[in-house]
């Protein structure tokens, strides 16, 4: 074979595999990778490439169904099918297939993907020419983008403990939540983490702008600190799915329900908004 894709067990030419639309690698980035490279059909360094993979499952909570030695071999198979012994192998491991829910089942059962394509290493690659670049990983929550490996372990966190929501802090900002937008109330004025690049741009948290602002209640968008949020009179969290939603309880203690009017009046008003644009 020229290439090599792998899916559970099934083998065809890279450009012929498909995989399931409900792979959560597909909608959530949620699974872990490593690649070795392998010169006349021998896999350089790949225990350590195998430690590192299912160091990497580890930390992830995926559970393998193979040992290291049961990938080594299932690699040495799939590298004797190629034409050429030099080649690239690219291993990953999703954390399995379901409905798209940020939590997921512990005894989720994983899926393997193997990727097989040819390259010859140069014994003196050309010399680079490079930038610097601010180094911003992780500051890109902005971005309505498929890797939500962060908020798959928050939720899933919130979830283990019975909780709902996880709410984000940085230092002693807050910026929002494993899955939706968070607001509170402090003597009748709204404030709300502005839409910088540590927050999604929530639909419905600019919609609880616009009900405030209909209402009346001043909108002050600027951070919040922790112990604002404890300290506030209501705590209010926003999402598509949930449209505007009081928090009640966080981290054990009882919190808001200080301002009902205004909470009452926003949660009506967003809901006869969704009622009257569905209608
Ligand atoms: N923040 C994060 C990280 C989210 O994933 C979501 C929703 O998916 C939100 C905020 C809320 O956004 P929206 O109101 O557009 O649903």
């Amino acid at each position: 074979m020229k290439t090599l894709g792998y899916y559970n067990g099934k083998i065809a030419e890279l450009e012929e595999m498909t995989v399931p639309m409900l792979d959560r690698a597909c909608y959530f980035g949620d699974g872990v990778y490593d690649v070795a490279v392998c010169r006349n059909h021998r896999t350089f360094a790949l225990e350590e490439h195998l430690d590192r993979f299912m160091n990497s499952c580890k930390l992830l909570h995926i559970t393998p169904d193979h040992t290291k030695e049961e990938l080594a071999e299932l690699v040495a198979g799939l590298l004797a099918k190629m034409d050429s012994g030099d080649q690239l192998v690219y291993l990953q491991y999703s954390r399995g297939s379901a409905l798209r829910n940020h939590t997921f089942a512990a005894d989720m059962k994983p899926n393997l993907w193997i990727m097989i394509k040819p390259l010859t290493l140069q014994k003196e690659p050309k010399p680079l020419r490079c930038m610097t670049m601010e180094d911003t990983r992780f500051f890109h929550c902005n971005i309505k983008t498929i890797n939500l490996i962060p908020n798959v372990l928050a939720a899933q966190a919130a979830e283990d403990r019975g909780l709902d929501e996880c709410i984000f802090h940085r230092g002693n900002e807050i910026t929002e939540c494993a899955h939706s937008n968070v607001s509170i109330l402090k003597g009748g004025v709204l404030l709300t983490h502005p839409t910088d690049n540590l927050i999604l741009p929530g639909i419905a948290r600019a919609h609880l702008i616009r009900a405030c602002r209909a209402l009346g209640i001043a909108v002050k968008e600027r951070p919040f600190t922790l112990e604002e949020l404890f300290d506030a009179d209501e705590i209010l969290v926003t999402s598509t799915t949930k449209l505007l939603c009081p928090v009640v309880e966080l981290d054990g203690k009882a919190v808001g329900g200080k301002d009902q009017k205004n909470l009452a009046a926003l949660r009506s008003y967003v809901w006869e908004e969704y009622e009257r644009e569905t209608n």
